[in-house]
C-alpha cells in the first residue's frame, strides 16, 4: 500500500505512465467500496484498505481520536462514492478520490452533515492547466455556476508534501467550495452562521488593509485579494501553522475556530 501511493506520487511528479499504469492496475484490485443502507440514507463505509491509506498519508486523520475518524471516514466515504470524478488528462485512481476527499474531510469535520451538495463534480488534472473562464494557469479552482471543483494533482501532492508552508491547493479550493456552499440556498446553507460570518469578515477587513500596507501580522499577500481568498488563504494557514496563526491572530482564530467547529491547534497538541 505505502509503495503504491509512492508509486503513485511519483509517477505523477515525474509524468512517469509506466509507474502509474501500474499502480493503477494494483489499486484497482485492491479497492472496492462496501456499501449499507440505513432508513432514507446510504452510508458508506470504508474498507480496511482505504482506512490504512488514511492512517498512512492523511495526516489529520492521523492525529484525531476514534469518534472524529469515524466522522472523518463517513464524509471521505460520501465523498468519493456521490461526487462524479472526473480525470482530465490523468486517470482517475482510487487513491486521488480518497485523499482528495481526506481533504475535504479535513475542512468539513466540524460539519458531518455538509458535504458540499452543490459541487457535484470534482475534475482532477495532471499538472497546473489554463483556465477557459480565467484564460490563465491554475493549481486549482472553484466554479459555483458549474458545481465544479477543479484541482491540479501535481500541485495537490506537493499541497500535502510541504504540511507546515501554509501552502496548500486542496484545502484551498475545498475553502471556496465552504464558502460558496454557505450562501447557496439547498438545506445545507448558513451553517457558518450570520452573526459569526459577519464578525468573521470585518476582522478580515481590517487585517486585508494591513496586508495591503505592507503590515502583515502572518499572511502572504494574496490573502488581501479580497473576502473569499482571505477565508481560503486562512483555511491554509489554520490547519498548516495553527500554533503561528492562533499566536499572531488570536481573534481570527477563535472566529475560525468556531467557523468550522474545530481547533487544530488543540489536535496538534493531544
Ligand atoms: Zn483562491
Amino acid at each position: 500500500m505505502i509503495s503504491m501511493l509512492l508509486l503513485l506520487t511519483l509517477a505523477a511528479f515525474t509524468g512517469n505512465l509506466a509507474g502509474l499504469l501500474i499502480a493503477s492496475a494494483v489499486a484497482w484490485a485492491l479497492f472496492s467500496f462496501r456499501r449499507s443502507k440505513r432508513t432514507a440514507d446510504r452510508v458508506y463505509v470504508l474498507t480496511d484498505a482505504q482506512r490504512a491509506v488514511l492512517s498512512k498519508y492523511a495526516i489529520h486523520y492521523q492525529r484525531l481520536g476514534q469518534t472524529d475518524k469515524e466522522k472523518f471516514e463517513r464524509i471521505v466515504a460520501h465523498f468519493v462514492h456521490e461526487k462524479e470524478w472526473t480525470g482530465a488528462g490523468i486517470a482517475m485512481e482510487p487513491e486521488m478520490k480518497l485523499m482528495i476527499s481526506a481533504c475535504a474531510a479535513q475542512l468539513l469535520l466540524g460539519y458531518p452533515d455538509v458535504v458540499l451538495t452543490h459541487f457535484k463534480r470534482i475534475v482532477v488534472y495532471p499538472r497546473s492547466y489554463r483556465s477557459r473562464p480565467t484564460g490563465r494557469m491554475h493549481q486549482g479552482e472553484v466554479r459555483p455556476q458549474a458545481g465544479l471543483i477543479l484541482i491540479s494533482w501535481e500541485d495537490f501532492l506537493h499541497g500535502y508534501a510541504h504540511t507546515r508552508d501554509a501552502h496548500n491547493v486542496g484545502l484551498h479550493e475545498m475553502a471556496h467550495a465552504l464558502w460558496f456552499e454557505n450562501s447557496i440556498t439547498n438545506g445545507e446553507e448558513n451553517f457558518l452562521q450570520p452573526e459569526r460570518l459577519a464578525r468573521w469578515m470585518d476582522h478580515a477587513e481590517g487585517e486585508m488593509a494591513r496586508i495591503r500596507k505592507g503590515q502583515s501580522r502572518l499572511f502572504r499577500e494574496y490573502a488581501a485579494t479580497n473576502q473569499a481568498e482571505f477565508f481560503a488563504v486562512a483555511v491554509e494557514y489554520f490547519f498548516e501553522q495553527p500554533t503561528l496563526f492562533h499566536k499572531e491572530l488570536p481573534e481570527l482564530y477563535a472566529i475560525l475556530c468556531g467557523m468550522l467547529q474545530q481547533d487544530p491547534d488543540k489536535v496538534l497538541l493531544s
